[in-house]
């Protein structure tokens, strides 16, 4: 139903936003160019529960200062998701029926010719309600490695969530679900060889107790489900390694997993490569089961919260 625009002058400072009924923006054709991040909503027995919206506020400023642009402060950005939120509550799907999910945009809206910032910005925080990833229960994701598209060179915008990373993989993602597989295991540009992520999710390896993923170098986005996730399998007493994942590892791992907002933690149940294609265990005593199970829990309201992580707003 509505949405929070806030926007800011040439001199940086954001202005007071407001909630104004949902709908078609203006845009120059000059506008200048884009940058999002998100953020996710979940309520449980009528609560309306945020997961770490302060860490996806500081993610957009990582990204703003990228793409050479002005942000709004934390308590701003997570002020304009708590507004949005609630003024959208009666879309809140049911418990267990998916979520509301929050999409804060900031962009350069004020005309530029030459290549330059942009003089002016908006940030907008609009909502829309998601069904669950997996309508029928968790499903096994089908991976296949991509040696012909990369997503994202060193230097680039790959550490950042800027709409500048999306657009040069549509074709490889559409290729690859033509040919029957969910999403896309992306390698580095430069060897080929070493495993990035997947396109909109972070992927994890597994070997006995020793849980590889890689590290973030500048091409990968720091994904705040990964983050979470980390920190709960250590404490499960699971040794996390950040590191450079060469795809024989992966090849040879016993399980692999992806970690995201929209997916929560889903299981690998194969990855192609070249000619190989190699299964994972993907049951309930899997690694990643156990993980899903408390990092959902946590999301939800059903596991305690010891980490403070979630935020109940109303
Ligand atoms: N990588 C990319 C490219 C993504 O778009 C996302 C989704 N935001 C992720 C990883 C996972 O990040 P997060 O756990 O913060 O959703």
């Amino acid at each position: 139903d509505y949405m929070y625009v806030m926007k800011c002058s040439k001199d940086g400072e954001f202005t007071k936003g407001e909630l104004s009924r949902f709908g078609n923006i203006q845009l120059s054709p000059s506008a200048g160019v884009l940058n999002y991040g998100q953020a996710s909503l979940l309520k449980e027995n009528g609560k309306v529960l945020l997961f770490r919206p302060d860490h996806n506020a500081v993610r957009m400023q990582h990204g703003a200062e990228r793409m050479l642009m002005p942000s709004p402060s934390v308590d701003q950005f997570v002020d304009a998701v708590k507004q949005t939120a609630l003024a959208n509550k009666r879309w809140v799907p049911p418990s267990g029926k998916g979520s509301l999910y929050i999409r804060p945009l900031l962009m350069g809206t004020g005309p530029v010719l030459g290549l330059g910032p942009a003089p002016e910005y908006t940030f907008i925080v609009y909502a829309s309600p998601v069904g669950n990833y997996f309508k029928e229960g968790v499903a096994a994701l089908d991976l296949y490695v991509e040696e012909e598209y990369a997503r994202a060179a060193p230097g680039g915008s790959g550490g950042v969530k800027s709409i500048t990373n999306y657009a040069p993989v549509l074709k490889a993602l559409s290729r690859a679900k033509s040919l029957g597989f969910s999403d896309v295991l992306y390698l580095d540009s430069v060897k080929k060889k070493y495993l990035e992520e997947a396109s909109a999710c972070n992927v994890f390896v597994v070997k006995g107790r020793i849980i590889s993923t890689p590290a973030t170098n500048g091409t990968i986005l720091e994904g705040i489900t990964r983050k979470s996730v980390m920190e709960i399998a250590g404490d499960q007493g699971y040794q996390v390694v950040e590191k450079a994942v060469h795809v024989d590892e992966v090849m040879d791992a016993d399980e692999v997993f992806c970690t995201g907002t929209a997916v929560g933690v889903a299981p690998v149940g194969t990855i192609t490569y070249q000619d190989k294609r190699v299964e994972y265990e993907t049951g309930d005593e899997s690694v990643c089961q156990k993980l899903r199970s408390v990092l959902v829990g946590i999301q939800t309201g059903l596991v305690e919260d010891t980490k403070g992580w979630v935020t109940c707003i109303n």
